[in-house]
């Protein structure tokens, strides 16, 4: 009989990844509206420190597999530990952020598992037949599918910002298991030599709370800087359309879209940008959506919460003297 909702923790150099814990506080929920247990699978070199934040996040029970195999993510040894686990443990469902870590794994793990994948999922709710299930976004956003399961494990990635990461409780206790890591040495094919990180002070684009983000509108590369002085009073990442990514102004790796990231902050400041059905397909699960633009038919007034029209380059520093002064 299955049992437990498996939680796989993302960690890079020791520090949980947000989405994370915002999954071990959505699965507390569901575990305390069902009797199931919240299983943390954490995996890595040196993490036996973060098993009492995971407990303080909701897990009942923390499974540590700590081996410097696993010190860096590849797709091979964490695929070949994690079916293993899962398939001595039989859990009821196991959950994970739909990070790149995350869209990398989960398909591998369905896989070797022979489930399906419910991907990209931006709600999850208790189902009286099939435990869970899931909505996920469909055609550029435009529909939504509803997703449910009756093999297990139940597999999903969810979308982070979907569920709120509640304040952990400090007086939690969890049950820790060890395990050691069980690789076989056929899935050790690709070995990570290095990992170079650009130096950012601000928050990662798939994970930020609030986004800034600049389109064609912005007329060239050098008008970015209205909107990092924004972004820098409010907390908030920059990203960018794809039309300002194609004409050079930004790099890929700042893209919000169907073939950019998928963003689901609280706020997301469109600045000049049309609103695109694959623009919108990236940020349109935000929680409010603020747009500025000097064509009041723009189609992003169609998805937006509060809408501005006028000129970005009259609006955006003024918005951003208004923030400082609060
Ligand atoms: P435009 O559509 O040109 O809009 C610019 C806006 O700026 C206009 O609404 C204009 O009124 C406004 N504006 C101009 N000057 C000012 C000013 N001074 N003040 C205020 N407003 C002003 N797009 C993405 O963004 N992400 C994707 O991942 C993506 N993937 C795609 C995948 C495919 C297969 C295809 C076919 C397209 C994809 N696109 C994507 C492109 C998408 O269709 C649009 O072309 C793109 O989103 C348009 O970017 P934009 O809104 O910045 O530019």
């Amino acid at each position: 009989m299955a049992k437990g909702i498996f939680i796989i923790v993302e960690q890079r150099d020791l520090q949980i990844r947000k989405v994370s814990l915002e999954l071990l506080s959505q699965a507390r929920k569901v575990a305390d509206e069902t009797g199931e247990t919240v299983v943390a699978v954490v995996l890595g070199q040196g993490i036996e420190g973060l098993a009492q934040t995971v407990a303080a996040s909701g897990a009942d029970k923390v499974i540590l597999i700590d081996d410097e195999k696993l010190k860096e993510y590849t797709t091979g040894a964490y695929t070949s530990v994690l079916n293993k686990l899962i398939r001595k443990e039989e859990p009821q469902a196991v959950l994970m952020g739909n990070t790149a870590i995350g869209k990398d794994l989960a398909p591998r793990l369905a896989h070797r598992l022979g489930v399906g994948l419910a991907s990209d999922c931006t709600g999850m709710e208790t189902d009286a037949k099939n435990f869970l299930s899931f909505k996920r976004p469909i055609y550029a956003g435009k529909a939504f599918a509803y997703l449910s399961s009756n093999v297990r494990p139940i597999l999903a990635t969810i979308r982070p910002n979907t569920f709120k990461a509640e304040a952990p409780d400090a007086s939690r206790q969890a049950e820790i298991v060890k395990e050691t890591a069980d690789i076989d040495s056929d899935d050790l094919r690709a070995i990570l030599k290095e990992v170079a990180i650009a130096a950012s002070k601000r928050p990662d684009l798939t994970e930020a709370n609030v986004i800034v983000s600049g389109g064609r509108g912005m007329k060239g590369p050098e008008n970015y800087g209205i909107l990092e002085d924004l972004a820098d009073v409010i907390g908030a990442a920059v990203g960018a359309s794809r039309a300002a990514v194609d004409s050079g102004w930004k790099e890929h790796k700042f893209q919000v879209g169907q073939t950019g990231k998928t963003v689901a902050p609280t706020l997301y400041i469109a600045c000049g940008i049309s609103g695109a059905i694959q623009h919108l397909a990236g940020m349109g699960s935000s929680k409010f959506i603020v747009a500025i633009n000097k064509d009041p038919e723009a189609n992003i007034f169609n998805v937006a919460d509060y809408g501005i029209v006028g000129d970005l380059f009259d609006v955006v520093p003024l918005l951003t003297e208004e923030f400082k002064k609060l």
